[in-house]
């Protein structure tokens, strides 16, 4: 579903070229639960930014489903990535003035999906999460896992194929965390295919597949049984 040929990023910065990414070649097929680790600056957000159609590589293909999105503009981009993937951040993303139930409608308000749908879909990816009794609650008004389930409710609302979770339970504590990846597990098994960073071995240890990445290298790319 994902394939990656010699990727390449590289970031201008002043007089320097910053080669972050190096000729990166990976394949994720449907259904896959892929754990990415690596050391802080090696590339990981990079890597998903490029996978999520958030930034463009500086070279390379990458074809996404049978279709070569590298030479997309950041408008056909746009459109790939609300028809195909939801995020999931560390620090949540949610809008602070917006109630959990406003903010899962956001990315429905993008796809033009009218406001009642929009109301009753927001709901059920709430109830989804378990979080059926905090459907008016602003943000500030949940605990952190709480709004990380706020922002995977919002991930899956339009029912994507691809969920990409960059240190999703990177700002919460061991329990909590837990929690966090039993709900990615759960979507996975209904289909999802789940690509998350992270820095914690107990979190990667969900995943079917770890990818180890260094110095914007592919260091080692392990199937797990489990
Ligand atoms: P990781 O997520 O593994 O910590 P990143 O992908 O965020 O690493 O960053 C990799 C390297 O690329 C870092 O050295 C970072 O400073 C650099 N970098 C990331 N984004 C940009 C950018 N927009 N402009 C310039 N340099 C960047
Ligand atoms: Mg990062």
């Amino acid at each position: 579903m994902i394939q990656l040929t010699s990727i390449s990023k590289s970031y201008k910065v002043g007089e320097e070229i910053l080669d972050v990414l190096k000729d990166i070649n990976l394949s994720i097929n449907e259904g896959e639960f892929v754990a990415i680790m690596g050391p802080s600056g090696s590339g990981k957000s990079t890597l998903m930014n490029v996978i999520g159609c958030l930034d463009n590589p500086t070279s390379g293909t990458y074809l996404l489903g049978n279709e070569d999105i590298s030479a997309y503009k950041d408008e056909e981009l746009a459109k790939v990535r609300n028809l195909s993937i939801g995020f999931v951040f560390q620090q949540f993303q949610l809008l602070p003035r917006l109630t959990a139930l406003k903010n899962v409608e956001l990315p429905m308000i993008y796809a033009g999906v009218g406001r009642k749908e929009r109301e009753a879909r927001a709901k059920r990816a709430l109830e989804k999460v378990g979080l059926a009794n905090r459907v008016n609650h602003l943000p500030n008004e949940l605990s952190g896992g709480q709004k990380q389930r706020v922002a995977i409710a919002r991930s899956i609302v339009n029912h994507p194929k691809i969920i990409l979770a960059d240190e999703p339970t990177g700002a919460l504590d061991t329990k909590t965390s837990i929690s966090i990846m039993e709900q990615f597990t759960e979507l996975n098994k209904e289909g999802v295919t789940v690509i998350l960073v992270t820095h914690e071995q107990e979190v990667a240890d969900y995943a079917k597949r770890i990818i180890t990445v260094r110095d914007g290298l592919i260091l080692s790319d392990e199937e797990r049984g489990r």
